[in-house]
């Protein structure tokens, strides 16, 4: 049975699903862009060039230490989540809030192990390694992986509605925001000129009703429209 969407409630959610394809979408885009923000982030720490040698009479410091902004340090820091509920203050770091969250997942994660008898004994797994070791690059494909299981769940909004804040944080220091792309063909649920994609996003969405299209599907769409345009009268050479 389908139901309405757990984070927009306004788009209906497919079968067996808390999240609208859109939504959906959103979350995998958001997994892909954190790694890179976190980089970019991990410049603002690193040194911000080599002192230069030689020229400053042998003090050995040419240039004194660049002043860090606290909340790029905060979120490169340490730090600790519990999901699903989680902080809401605004101050927990990326890779706390990937620890939190993959550990959640891999606890409600219904494992499957059979003892001597062949019987199935159903227990959480214990534990969340990522494949690549514990950085924010790898928890982020370990939790992308883990999404279809995530949407099967109410609190895939709370998860949803965290990274983006957290992403704002990030967005909010590094300036870099993904970018928007306009799609030519009018959006085929309200016809407006308003679809678009973002960035690391999969699919195409109408920016006027939120209709929502997978790329194959928009190429459909888009082969009609043009067909259509030729077709009419008085436009034929
Ligand atoms: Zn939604
Ligand atoms: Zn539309």
């Amino acid at each position: 049975m389908s139901s309405s969407c757990s984070i927009c409630t306004i788009r209906t959610a497919p079968d067996g699903s808390y999240a609208c394809p859109l939504h959906a979408d959103e979350l995998r885009g958001w997994l892909t862009e954190l790694p890179r923000q976190a980089r970019l982030l991990e410049a603002f720490v690193a040194p911000a060039g080599r002192p230069t040698q030689g020229r400053a009479g042998g003090t050995g410091l040419a240039h004194a230490p660049v002043p860090v902004d606290l909340r790029v340090l905060a979120l490169l820091g340490p730090g600790h989540l519990d999901p699903p509920a989680g902080h809401d203050d605004d101050t927990v770091p990326i890779l706390a809030w990937l620890d939190g969250w993959a550990g959640y997942i891999a606890y409600t994660y219904p494992a499957v192990t059979r003892d001597r008898h062949g019987t199935a004994h159903i227990q959480p797994c214990e534990q969340a390694w990522p494949a690549h070791g514990a950085t924010i690059a790898s928890w982020c494909a370990w939790l992308t992986a883990y999404i279809p299981y995530a949407l099967a769940h109410p609190w895939i909004a709370d998860l949803h509605r965290q990274l983006d804040t957290l992403l704002a944080r990030i967005r909010d220091l590094t300036h870099a925001t993904p970018h928007r792309h306009d799609y030519a063909a009018p959006c085929p649920a309200c016809q407006a000129f308003a679809l678009a994609a973002v960035d690391g996003q999969h699919g195409i969405t109408c920016q006027a009703c939120g209709h929502h299209l997978e790329p194959a599907q928009y190429d459909q769409h888009s082969a009609r429209f043009l067909e259509g345009l030729q077709a009419k009268p008085g436009r034929a050479a």
